[in-house]
C-alpha cells in the first residue's frame, strides 16, 4: 500500500523516538467519527478494530465527549484523599447497571485484572481460610489479561512473557475450553485455589470462542469447590458480543467481573472491578488504590459511555449485525478463508496463507480499500467495528473485505 510522505514523517518520528513495543499497520490517523477514522491525508476508513473493542460507542461520541469537556472545566482530579461529588453517583449507577454490591475503580484493564487477583487472594485468606502465602490462581492457556509482571506470569505467550522473570508464584495453568482439566485441578488442589481467571471469549488469542456450556460448567465447578469465578470481560464486556456481558450468554453471574476498554467509550483509560460485599469488603482502607482510580472525569465519562450502550440498544445491535457479518463471511469462497468464528460483533477469520500472501497482506489490501483491521498471532484477523455501525455501513464494509480477499487471490 502507498505510504505518503506526510504519513512517513509520523512513522519515522515514532520509530526514532518511541520504544518499539508495537508493529502498527502503516496508517497514520488524525480524526474519528462513529465507525470511521481518517488519516493525515484525509483518507477515510472503516475502523474494524475499534481500539481492541474500546470504542464500542463509536469514535468521539457526542454525549461522551460532552460529559468529558463539561467535567474537565469543572473538576478533574481530587485523589481519593477526599470525597468528590462524581464518584458516589457513578458507583451507584454501576451498581444498578450491573447488579453487583460494589465496584472498585481503576484505570487500565491490566490494573483491574491485578485488582481482581488481589481481591481473590484476600478473599482466599480471609474468607476461605487458605494458609498464608499458599493461595493459587488458575488461568487458561492462550489467555491475554494485560502486561504487568503478575499478569505475564499467567501468560503462555512467549512474546508476552520471555525475559520478564522471575514470575509471580501461586499460578496454575490449564487448557482453555477443557472442563475436565479444571475439574482434575480443583479435585487435587481446590482447598488452596482462590480464583479461576477466565476470558469468556479469548480475544487476543484470535477470538477463540469456547464450546457452549463451557463457562457454565466452570462456574458450577467453582461453586462446588468454593472458588471465585473471575471473568475478564475487558474486551468481551459492554455489549460487544451481543449481551451486556459475555457471561450473560450462559446465564452465569461471575463472582468478580473485570471491565475496561469500552467502559469509557475509548475516551480515556477507565477500568473497574465488580463484586459483592463478601469479596469486596475484604479490602480495607489503605490496602489498595490508585491516584486516578475513580477520578471525577472518569466517573462522568464512564456514566455517559454506559448510558449510550442502553440508549442506542448496542447489545441487541451487536447480536443482530454479528449474525449478518458471520453469514456473509462464511459465504466467501476463497482459499484464504479457513474459518469464521465469533459472537456478536467480535469476530475473526482464520487465514490460510495462499500465493505467498498472509493475514498481514490481507490487512494491507483492506486498508488500501478503506477498512482497518489487524492480524493477531500471524494468521487470524479480528473484525470488531464500533457497535454504532449501521447495517448499511456494515454491508459496505463486507464488500470491501470480500473485494480485498478476491484481488489477492
Ligand atoms: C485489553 C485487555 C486487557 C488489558 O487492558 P489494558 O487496558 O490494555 O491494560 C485485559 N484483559 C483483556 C481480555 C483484554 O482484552
Amino acid at each position: 500500500m502507498l505510504i505518503t510522505e506526510k504519513s512517513q514523517q509520523f512513522i519515522n518520528q515514532e520509530d526514532r523516538y518511541g520504544a518499539h513495543n508495537y508493529h502498527p499497520l502503516p496508517v497514520v490517523l488524525s480524526r474519528g467519527k462513529g465507525a470511521f477514522v481518517w488519516d493525515v491525508d484525509g483518507k477515510k476508513y472503516f475502523d474494524f478494530l475499534s481500539a481492541y473493542s474500546a470504542v464500542n460507542q463509536g469514535h468521539c461520541h457526542p454525549k461522551i465527549v460532552k460529559a468529558l469537556t463539561e467535567q474537565a472545566e469543572t473538576l478533574c482530579l481530587t485523589s481519593r484523599a477526599f470525597y468528590n461529588d462524581c464518584l458516589g453517583p457513578y458507583e451507584e449507577f454501576v451498581h444498578s447497571y450491573f447488579g453487583y454490591d460494589k465496584m472498585l475503580p481503576m484505570n487500565s484493564g491490566a490494573e483491574a485484572v491485578e485488582t481482581a487477583l488481589k481481591l481473590a487472594r484476600k478473599w482466599g485468606y480471609l474468607r476461605k481460610g487458605i494458609p498464608e502465602n499458599e493461595a493459587i490462581i488458575v488461568a487458561c492457556e492462550g489467555n491475554f489479561h494485560g502486561r504487568t509482571i503478575t499478569i505475564v506470569s499467567v501468560s503462555t505467550d512467549p512474546d508476552a512473557k520471555k525475559d520478564y522473570g522471575p514470575y509471580t508464584p501461586g499460578i496454575e495453568i490449564i487448557p482453555y475450553n477443557d472442563v475436565d482439566a479444571l475439574e482434575r485441578l480443583f479435585n487435587e488442589k481446590g482447598d488452596k485455589i482462590a480464583g479461576f481467571l477466565v476470558e469468556p471469549i479469548q480475544g487476543e488469542a484470535g477470538v477463540f470462542v469456547p464450546d457452549e456450556g463451557y463457562l457454565k460448567a466452570c462456574y458450577d465447578l467453582c461453586k462446588k469447590h468454593n472458588i471465585l469465578f473471575v471473568a475478564d470481560e475487558v474486551q468481551t464486556g459492554i455489549a460487544r458480543t451481543g449481551k451486556l456481558l459475555c457471561c450473560d450468554h450462559e446465564g452465569i453471574r461471575p463472582d468478580i467481573v473485570i471491565l475496561g476498554k469500552a467502559i469509557s467509550g475509548g475516551v480515556m483509560p477507565v477500568s473497574a472491578v465488580l463484586a459483592d460485599d463478601e469479596v469486596m469488603m475484604t479490602i480495607k482502607p489503605g490496602q489498595h488504590g490508585s491516584t486516578f482510580g475513580g477520578f471525577p472525569l472518569a466517573c462522568k465519562v464512564a456514566t455517559a459511555a454506559l448510558e449510550v450502550i442502553k440508549d442506542e440498544n448496542l447489545a441487541e445491535k451487536a447480536e443482530r449485525l454479528g449474525e449478518i457479518f458471520r453469514e456473509e463471511m462464511e459465504n466467501i469462497e476463497s482459499p484464504f478463508v479457513k474459518l469464521v468464528r465469533g459472537k456478536g460483533l467480535l469476530n475473526a477469520i482464520v487465514i490460510e496463507p495462499h500465493n505467498g500472501k498472509e493475514a498481514w497482506d490481507v490487512c494491507l489490501k483492506m486498508a488500501e480499500n478503506g477498512l482497518l483491521a489487524k492480524p493477531t498471532h500471524g494468521h487470524i484477523i479480528r473484525f470488531a467495528p464500533p457497535l454504532v455501525i449501521t447495517e448499511e455501513q456494515l454491508r459496505e464494509a463486507i464488500e470491501i473485505i470480500k473485494e480485498s480477499i478476491k484481488t489477492l487471490e
